[in-house]
């Protein structure tokens, strides 16, 4: 077969839009630990989440077996607004690093919040409009995912109710302008409105807030409002399920090139973006027939992987939440106030936790001036202005690309790219000025949060 030229950016057409989801848990041998009540410490049930989510999402949280889901007719409408996003091959980073490698990378910016996190938004908007509810609470802290979901409501005539942790709230504007005039209200956090809140602004009236004690208030008015159920823009099965979108896109874009991957890259906060982008390969993976290196890149002040523990934790700090099983840092963990990005929560996706954990996949951690160095280095020869969290995984996969032109390999390399950095220029002002610093936490710190672990399940 004669070289098929690779277009710079390859787009596929609506109809090649993929129609099903794809549940990698499915081809899991060791499925992800359940989610678990923190009183009984007992596998939480439908019925016991029932007060709290949507009943369609808290079945497909707790499907481990359909292994594709159909993408409703509805929220492939909504996908078609801004996907199928570009698979870019990533000739001008080549050319300018010299290397044989073949780079390419996914980019999820093109749409108004600016990243990835819309693929989840729309579907767990849908669902509970679907269920007839009148309206979805939930927590930001930078303010995409609230900006997502507050899109994805305006579309479907929900209401919008985002605790967005205070400092944000006050210091970035313009996220929060962007979500009232999507029509969310936004509510600085801890508030006033709920017990959480006020009971946190007794103890500690001058804090700026968390987005573990956003998370409570959220979920305590989605409890107490009848016609409310809380979302949440990471972490969950059912949110890596919708990101599928991602990985399932880039491998169909792949294959009409022939091109099979050596290394896939992702960054990884609550790991949405990189169980998505994945999730086809690492289904390949784990049936035995393709083999993949995959590599998650997380925040050397926030490293989960690296340095956590695989344990039961809490996913908020105000200590409400089911229990999951992850690699966590300790709920109480907050990363240091110098931690310019996202990528700031203090666990991991349970399903990438398991996959990590049985050696299906590598993880590793950058230091924030290198990140914002790849960044710069990226936008100067992609033009792409990258979000602080996608410059994660753009580091890693500059490194890769370096290796390569050492040993002279050809490797195919693709990464994730989630988002764009307007709304981070703050972190951009540190990094231009030489003000940006790096912290690495001591084992010292890191021992604090880990020996504040809840009571694990025996069973
Ligand atoms: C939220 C976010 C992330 C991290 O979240 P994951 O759930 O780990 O994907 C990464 N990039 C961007 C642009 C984000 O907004």
């Amino acid at each position: 077969m004669s070289e098929q030229k690779i277009p710079y950016k390859i787009y596929l057409n609506e109809d090649e839009m993929p129609k099903n989801w794809y549940n990698v848990r499915a081809d899991m041998k060791v499925k992800p630990a359940p989610l678990v009540n923190p009183g009984t410490l007992q596998p939480m049930t439908a019925a016991d989440l029932a007060p709290v989510f949507c009943d369609e999402l808290i079945a497909q949280e707790l499907d481990n077996d359909t292994r594709e889901v159909p993408i409703p007719d509805e929220i492939r409408g909504f996908y078609k607004m801004y996907r199928p996003s570009p698979l870019v091959r990533a000739y001008c980073l080549e050319e300018k690093l010299g290397t044989p490698a073949h780079i390419y990378y996914k980019f999820e910016g093109n749409n108004t919040s600016g990243s990835h996190k819309l693929n989840s938004a729309i579907a767990q908007a849908y669902y509970a409009k679907k269920q007839g509810l009148k309206g979805v609470t939930t927590e930001t802290g930078a303010g995409q995912w609230g900006t997502a979901l507050s899109m994805a409501c305006a579309y479907l005539g929900l209401d919008c109710k985002v605790y967005m942790v205070k400092v944000s709230y006050e210091q970035k504007p313009f996220r929060r302008e962007v979500m009232r005039t999507y029509g969310a209200s936004v509510t600085p956090s801890p508030s006033t409105e709920t017990n959480v809140g006020r009971k946190i602004l007794a103890e500690h009236p001058n804090t700026t807030g968390s987005l573990g004690c956003a998370i409570s208030e959220a979920v305590e008015v989605a409890t107490s409002n009848p016609g409310y159920r809380y979302v949440l823009g990471s972490v969950l099965n059912q949110v890596l399920l919708h990101q599928s979108v991602i990985g399932l896109e880039t491998k169909i874009a792949l294959d009409k090139y022939g091109v099979v991957p050596d290394i896939i890259i992702g960054c990884a906060g609550g790991g949405s973006n990189l169980g998505g982008l994945i999730a086809p390969f690492m289904g390949e993976k784990l049936r035995g027939e393709k083999d993949y290196r995959i590599i998650a890149v997380e925040p050397a002040s926030c490293p989960s992987f690296t340095r956590g523990k695989f344990a039961y934790d809490f996913c908020d700090t105000g200590m409400i939440c089911p229990l999951a099983k992850m690699y966590t840092l300790g709920a109480g963990f907050i990363p240091s106030p110098n931690h310019a990005g996202g990528l700031r929560f203090h666990g991991m996706s349970p399903v990438l936790s398991q996959l990590y954990h049985d050696g299906y996949m590598e993880a590793t951690s950058a230091e924030q001036t290198a990140v914002f160095e790849a960044a710069e280095f990226f936008a100067r020869t992609e033009g792409i202005l990258p979000a602080p969290e996608s410059s994660h995984a753009i580091k890693v996969a500059i490194d890769e690309a370096k290796k390569c032109k050492e040993t002279g390999e050809a490797k195919n390399i693709v990464f994730g790219l989630t988002g764009t950095g307007y709304f981070d220029l703050v972190a951009y002002e540190q990094y231009n000025n030489g003000t940006m610093t790096d912290h690495i936490p001591t084992d010292e710190e890191l021992a604090v949060g880990l020996a504040a672990l809840p009571p694990q399940p025996t069973f």
